[in-house]
Order: structure tokens, then sequence, then C-alpha cells
């Protein structure tokens, strides 16, 4: 397979500043200065990992471009990118709507370059340049919806790139799978009344956002059935994940039938993420990673884009990365040295609420 991948240093100059982790520092209140919790290092140190291994040398490198408002504005509203813009030429940046997601100066043009890099890859597969393709960016995306930034994301990534595709493209039908351990709800929204688009999220149940990733959310109008939420208790590992992959995941792409597939790849759904509470070891990103593609095989030529979300342990995120990208690149380079720890933890193996709870998103299934 060649795989084409999308990196640029400067997706770790997004700035996201000195934080309590998740809020502003605040003396008054405890909040003692450190760093946010979204900050460069979990993707600046999987491409390091991508580079140390070996890896990156059998991928094919394709430079992002910036968006063009055009493209932004096909999922995003004129306020909500004149503000951002307006905010990122301030020294000291703003917020891209939440109040937790801070940005620095010139983050309009990082923001920008993150989601036409979700784009450059996404031309490269249909172009046949490459088989399928990982765009390392940042910041993330998958919360964004079209009124406003949120959860750490400014714009949403995979969202333009899937209306690049049918409005630029003529691609009729696009999945997203959202395997980010927090709720798609900005993918979910933009496509929700849409029957074109089917969106797929797997998730920690009620994290992030507050009250979002319901099974009973199923899309609206015309659009309702395509998406899909199959929210997972707490401690879900390996097993739980594989057996949504099997009985929910892919059933609903063989009957959707897209010509591509995204992907919004998080990887805080690992065993040692500090923002939620799963268990998935990098192999088990393997397995999933290799069971989307032989669907994909079947589907669609085995069109597969990935762009990447959230991830906050800065040393177990790279092995996860590495896992999913050697999947997609058909080969293997470094061993995970955490996977002897995390593929023991009790409980990796389906648990029965585990499987009530995929067998409910099941039964909604269209
Ligand atoms: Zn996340």
């Amino acid at each position: 397979m060649t795989t084409g991948y999308v990196y640029h240093e400067i997706f770790g100059w997004h700035d996201t500043g000195t934080h309590a982790g998740l809020f502003p520092s605040n003396p008054a209140a405890g909040l003692q200065p450190l760093v946010h919790v979204e900050n460069a290092e979990t993707k600046r140190r999987l491409h390091e990992l991508l580079v140390v291994s070996g890896l990156a040398d059998q991928l094919v490198r394709l430079a992002p471009r910036a968006a063009t408002e055009e493209e932004i504005l096909r999922v995003h509203d004129r306020a909500h990118l004149d503000r951002v813009r307006a905010e990122s030429l301030l020294p000291k940046g703003g917020d891209a709507g939440d109040g937790l997601s801070p940005f620095g100066q010139g983050a309009y043009e990082i923001a920008a370059l993150a989601a036409g890099g979700a784009i450059v890859a996404v031309d490269a597969v249909l172009d046949g340049v490459v088989d399928n393709a990982y765009a390392l960016v940042r910041p993330p995306g998958h919360h964004a919806e079209p009124q406003t930034g949120m959860g750490f994301c400014i714009f949403g990534n995979v969202a333009v790139a899937v209306r690049h595709a049918m409005a630029a493209r003529g691609i009729e039908r696009v999945a997203v799978l959202d395997w980010d351990v927090h709720h798609g709800n900005g993918t979910q929204k933009a496509f929700y009344a849409d029957p074109d688009v089917l969106t797929i999220s797997l998730h920690q149940d009620d994290v992030f956002p507050p009250r979002s990733g319901y099974r009973d959310e199923r899309g609206e109008g015309a659009g309702l059935g395509s998406a899909v939420n199959v929210p997972l208790p707490a401690g879900s590992g390996d097993g739980a994940y594989l057996y949504a992959m099997d009985t929910v995941v892919v059933p609903a792409l063989r009957a959707f039938e897209p010509q591509l597939v995204l992907v919004a790849s998080g990887f805080d759904a690992s065993a040692m993420d500090p923002m939620a509470r799963q268990m998935v070891t990098s192999e088990g990103y393997r397995a999933l990673t290799e069971r989307l593609l032989d669907t994909a095989a079947d589907l669609c030529g085995g069109r597969v884009v990935m762009s990447h979300e959230g991830g906050y342990n800065p040393s177990y995120v790279p092995f996860c990365g590495l896992a999913v990208i050697e999947a997609m690149a058909g080969v293997r380079t470094l061993d995970d040295p955490f996977l002897p720890i995390v593929s023991g933890f009790a409980g990796q193996d389906l648990q029965p609420h585990q499987r009530e709870a995929v067998d409910a998103a099941r039964s909604l299934l269209k």
C-alpha cells in the first residue's frame, strides 16, 4: 500500500498557552499555571516517532495547503470565520468559542492549514497518488460546530474535507468514522440532515461535550438514520471496541456504500489517556484500522483518509498512531514497549454490559 502523510512543524506552533490543564490559571481559585492539555507534544512526538522508527521513509509526504475561505465556509458560518480571524490578529489571540479552546496570535492561518491538510490528503487519495492517507494536523476539528469552535477545535477539519470531496470532486457518498473518545458532535451537526454523509461516532458515554452523543441522535429529516452513535461504558477496551467495529461500524458502512471513508482519529480512548477512561491499546487501534481497511477495500477501493483529533498522553499517543499508520501502509517497524502492561489490564475482553450497549446501538441501524 502507498500511504500519504501530511504534517507541518507549524502545527506545533498553534499556541494554547499557559493553563491549569483545562482552565486559565487563576491563583485565587487555586489554579496553578501549567500547560493546556491540548498542546503540541502528543502530535510532535508522534511525528518524531514516525521518523525515528523509519516509517516516515515509507510514506509519501504531502505538503498541506491552507483551506480557502470558500472551503471553510462550506461548513462554518461567516461570523465564526471572521471572529476567529479577527482574534487571531490580536497579540494575545483569542478563543474558538467555548472558553476552553484558547489560541494564540496567527491561529487562523494554522487552523486553515489543518483543514487544508485534510483536503490535501483527500485529494491525494482521490487522484490515486496514494492508496490511503493520514493527516497529522493540529488544531483538531471534530468538536467545531458550524457556528462555533469548541473542545480545542477551531474549524471542522474532517467536515471541511468531506464537503470538499463532494462539492469540488464529485464524490456523492462519504462516511465518517470517529474513534476519538469524545463525541464527534461537530461533524455530526454539519451533516445531521444530509442523507449522503454517514457519521459514526464511537465514544465514551457522556464525556464531552456534556449530554451529547446519545444513541437516539440518529439524524433528522432526509438524514434520519445517517448519524450513528455508539456510546461505550467507561472501562471499554480492545474487546468492546472491536465488537462495536464488527457489529455496528462495518454493517453500517456496508449498508451505506460510501465512495470515500474519513476517520476522525483521536487516541484518547487509549489505556494511558488522562482525559477519559477507556483502555484501548496500540494493537486495538491496529486491529480497528485493519478491519476498516478491509471493509473499505470491498466498498470503495480502500479509499480511507484519517485526520488526527485528540489524544493526551504524550508517551503513548505516538505508539497508537504508529500502529495505525503502519497498518495503513502494511508495514511493521517498532514494537510498542507499553503493550505488555496495557494489554494485561483486567477487563480488556468484551464485558456483558459493554455488549449490551453496543447491541442497543446496533438495533437502531437503518
Ligand atoms: Zn477527544
